[in-house]
C-alpha cells in the first residue's frame, strides 16, 4: 500500500483538485483507493458528491476514537472510498492540543484494522496549514506530494515545506519522503512558469542525498489551467466523469500514469531494504 499526503500550507494551489482527481484516476485504473479529507472545509468530500453537514461518520469521529476508518468511509465509485470531512474537524486542531500521541491518531486508525489489507492507496487531502491535522497526515504517510503553482514566490514557500517535512522525518516519521511535486495551474508557454520549473529542478538535483526530498520527482505532466477542473466540484464529479475529453482529464490522466509507473520502483526499493 502507498500512503500519500497531498500537502502545501498555501491555499488555492491545487491540493484538493489533485487529491480528488489522482484518487479517482487511480481507482479507474483498478487500484483500491481511500481518500481521506482532512480539511474542515470538506471540499474534497463535496467534490465527490458527499454532503457533509452534521454527518455522524466523518474523519472527525475517527479522530475522536468513535469510528474506525472502515465505519467512516463511503464508497463513491468502483474502487474509490472517501472518509469525509466535516466542519467539526476545525475543533480537532484545538481539542487535540494536549492529547498524548496526538500526532499518531490517524496512523493508529489506519493500522486498526490494517488499511493495507483493504486499499492499494491512501490519499490524504491536507488543510492549508501546518497544524495537527497536517502533522497527522505526515505521520500516517510514507510519501508527500506537493502541488505547486509556479510563480515567483513558489520556491520560497517550498523551502518552508521542505523544512517542516525534514523536522517530521527527524522527530516523528523516519520513513516519510517527498516523492512528487505536481505543477498545478500551469500557464503553458509563459517564461515565468518555465523559469520557476528550471529553478526547482536545479534545487532538487543539488539537494543532499539524505534529505527527505532528495528522491523527489517533478512530475512530467503539468496540470494546465482548465476551467473544467474548476467546474467539476459543483457537480460532485471527478474530472474523468465530468469532462473526460478536457485538458484537465488529459493532464491528470497522464499524472496518474506516472504515479502508477512509480509502483515498480517502489517494489524494488522495498525488496532491497
Ligand atoms: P487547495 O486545495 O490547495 O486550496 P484547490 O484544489 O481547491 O486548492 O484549488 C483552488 C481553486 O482553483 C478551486 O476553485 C479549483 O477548482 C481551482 N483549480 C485548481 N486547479 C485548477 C486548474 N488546473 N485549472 C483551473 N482551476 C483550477
Ligand atoms: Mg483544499
Amino acid at each position: 500500500m502507498r500512503s500519500i499526503a497531498v500537502m502545501n500550507q498555501k491555499g488555492g494551489v491545487g491540493k484538493t483538485t489533485s487529491s480528488v482527481n489522482v484518487a479517482a484516476g487511480l481507482a479507474r485504473a483498478g487500484r483500491r483507493v481511500c481518500l481521506i479529507d482532512l480539511d474542515p472545509q470538506a471540499h474534497a468530500s463535496l467534490h465527490l458528491g458527499i454532503e457533509t453537514t452534521g454527518s455522524a461518520d466523518s474523519v472527525y469521529q475517527v479522530f475522536a476514537g468513535a469510528r474506525t476508518i472502515e465505519q467512516a468511509r463511503q464508497m463513491v465509485a468502483p474502487n474509490l472510498w472517501v472518509v469525509p470531512s466535516d466542519l467539526d474537524l476545525a475543533a480537532a486542531e484545538v481539542e487535540l492540543v494536549d492529547a498524548p500521541g496526538r500526532e499518531y491518531i490517524l496512523r493508529g486508525a489506519l493500522e486498526n484494522p490494517p488499511a493495507a489489507e483493504q486499499f492499494d492507496y491512501i490519499v490524504m487531502d491536507c488543510p492549508p496549514s501546518l497544524g495537527v491535522l497536517t502533522i497527522n497526515a505526515l505521520c500516517a504517510a510514507r510519501e508527500v506530494f506537493i502541488p505547486l503553482q509556479p510563480h515567483f514566490f513558489a520556491l520560497q514557500g517550498l523551502s518552508k515545506l521542505f523544512e517542516t517535512t525534514a523536522l517530521v522525518t527527524r522527530r516523528l516519521n523516519r520513513e516519510l519522503r517527498i516523492s512528487g511535486i505536481m505543477l498545478c495551474l500551469y500557464e503553458t508557454g509563459t517564461r515565468l512558469a518555465a523559469d520557476v520549473t528550471d529553478d526547482l529542478m536545479r534545487f532538487l538535483s543539488e539537494s543532499e542525498p539524505q534529505s527527505p526530498w532528495s528522491g523527489a520527482k517533478v512530475f512530467d505532466s503539468r496540470i494546465r489551467r482548465n476551467i473544467k477542473l474548476a467546474e467539476a466540484p459543483s457537480f460532485g464529479q471527478s474530472i474523468f466523469e465530468y469532462a473526460a475529453d478536457s485538458a484537465g482529464a488529459v493532464d491528470y490522466g497522464a499524472l496518474v500514469d506516472e504515479v502508477i509507473a512509480a509502483e515498480a520502483g517502489r517494489a524494488v526499493e522495498r525488496s532491497a531494504a
